[in-house]
C-alpha cells in the first residue's frame, strides 16, 4: 500500500465509530477494501471474517490474523427532565478521563449529535471536583426530555468520542482515538490486500478476523475462534505505551521502539517457542522489536490460545499512548515494523514449523 492510502486507512478507521457490539461502520469501511478478492462474511456477533476456509477445503495449515473492532465508549441509560443523558462505560475507562470532552450520541434516525461530558466550572467546583463516571451527563445541547426525544435520542443510543483523527508529518504520529484497535484492523486489511497476488506461494492458508465486543470481556472471539479454527494465531493489537512514566530499561511499550512481542499477560503465557521464531525472524529481516511482559491487561489471545485443543498464539502490538482516552498517539514506524513481521512470519511459517511450536 502506498503510503498515502496507508495513513488515510489509519485516519478512516481511527474516526469510524464503533463501540462493542455496534462495530458496524468499522466493518464496512474493512469489508470495502478486500470484498472484491476474498470471500468476507459476518456473523451475529459482528465478528467479520475475510477469507475463511472450512477444515476440509485446507490444503495448508490456517493462521489466523486477529483484531477486534470495537471500541471503548458509552450508552445512554436514562434522560433527565432537563435533557441531560445519564450514561453507562461501554469496556474501561478512567472517571479521570472523560469529563469536558466532545462525545457524539447515536440517534435513531442513524445521525450523530455533538455532545460534552459535563463537568463543574472552577468558579462552582469544592475540593478537589472528583467525580465519578455514575454522577457524569452528556449533554447534548437539549433542555427537556422531550426534545431529547424528539431529536432521537433513545435508551441504548451508543455514545463514542468525537476525535477527526490527524497524521503530523513532521513526528510521524497519528493523533487520534480508538488505535486500540483500529491498527489491528488496518494492519489485517493490508496484509490481506497485500496476499492478493502471493497467497499461493505461502506454505499456509491465510484468514483474517475482525472480533466484535473485545473491550467487555473477549466475547467476539470466543466465537471467531470457534468458527475459524485455525492452527496457529496471530493477535494484533495497540497495547498501552509505558513510555511516558518508565525509563530505558523498565519501559517496554515505547512509542518508536518497534513491534511489541508480549510473552506474557494475566490472561496467556505465549507459545515459547512461537515467541522465539518470531524474535528470529524480526533478526532476519532487521525488524525493530521490543518485549513485554505485563501483569495487568488482556487481549482476545486469552480466549484464541485455548480453542481447538490450543492453538499456539502472539499477540504483536503497536503502542499506543494514552489507551482508553478520547486521545492517542501512535507512530507510523511502529505500525510498518508489525506490518513487515506479519508479512515476514507468514512467509517462513509452513506445517512443520508450526508441528513443532
Ligand atoms: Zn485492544
Amino acid at each position: 500500500m502506498e503510503k498515502f492510502e496507508r495513513i488515510e486507512l489509519i485516519k478512516k478507521l481511527s474516526n469510524a465509530e464503533g463501540i462493542s457490539g455496534f462495530e458496524d461502520n468499522v466493518l464496512e469501511i474493512v469489508k470495502n477494501q478486500v470484498n472484491d478478492i476474498y470471500n468476507v462474511e459476518r456473523d451475529s456477533m459482528n465478528n467479520l471474517y475475510i477469507n475463511n476456509i472450512s477444515k476440509e477445503n485446507r490444503k495448508k495449515p490456517l493462521v489466523m490474523l486477529e483484531a477486534h473492532s470495537d471500541e471503548v465508549g458509552f450508552m445512554v441509560q436514562s434522560i433527565e427532565a432537563n435533557g441531560l443523558l445519564k450514561f453507562v462505560p461501554i469496556g474501561g475507562w478512567s472517571s479521570q478521563q472523560v469529563q469536558a470532552h466532545k462525545v457524539k450520541v447515536l440517534t435513531s434516525n442513524g445521525k450523530y449529535l455533538k455532545g460534552i461530558i459535563s463537568s463543574t466550572p472552577v468558579h462552582f467546583l469544592k475540593g478537589d471536583g472528583k467525580m465519578e463516571l455514575k454522577d457524569m451527563f452528556v449533554d447534548v445541547g437539549v433542555f427537556s426530555y422531550d426534545e431529547a426525544i424528539e431529536k432521537g435520542i433513545e435508551i441504548g443510543s451508543p455514545i463514542v468520542p468525537d476525535v477527526e483523527c490527524e497524521y503530523l508529518e513532521d513526528s510521524k504520529l497519528f493523533l487520534g482515538k480508538a488505535f486500540d484497535d483500529r491498527v489491528g484492523c488496518a494492519i489485517i486489511t493490508e496484509v490481506m490486500k497485500d496476499l492478493k497476488n502471493h497467497m499461493e506461494s505461502l506454505n499456509v492458508e491465510v484468514s483474517g478476523v475482525l472480533s466484535s465486543q473485545e473491550e467487555v470481556g473477549l466475547r467476539g472471539a470466543i466465537v471467531s475462534s470457534q468458527r475459524v479454527c485455525p492452527d496457529l494465531a496471530i493477535v494484533l493489537e495497540a497495547p498501552p505505551a509505558d513510555d511516558t512514566f518508565r525509563n530505558k530499561y523498565t519501559s517496554q511499550g515505547g512509542l518508536r521502539n518497534g513491534v511489541q512481542i508480549r510473552h506474557i499477560d494475566p490472561t496467556m503465557i505465549a507459545n515459547p517457542r512461537f515467541v522465539k521464531f518470531i524474535k528470529d525472524t524480526a533478526k532476519k529481516y532487521n525488524i525493530k522489536y521490543q518485549e513485554t511482559v505485563r501483569e495487568s491487561g488482556g487481549t482476545n489471545a486469552g480466549k484464541i490460545h485455548l480453542e481447538n485443543l490450543g492453538i499456539p498464539t502472539v499477540v504483536l502490538g503497536v503502542p499506543t499512548r494514552y489507551a482508553h482516552s478520547h486521545h492517542g498517539f501512535v507512530s507510523l514506524e511502529d505500525y510498518e515494523s508489525t506490518l513487515e513481521l506479519v508479512k515476514a512470519l507468514l512467509k517462513e511459517l509452513n506445517e512443520e514449523i508450526i508441528k513443532n511450536f
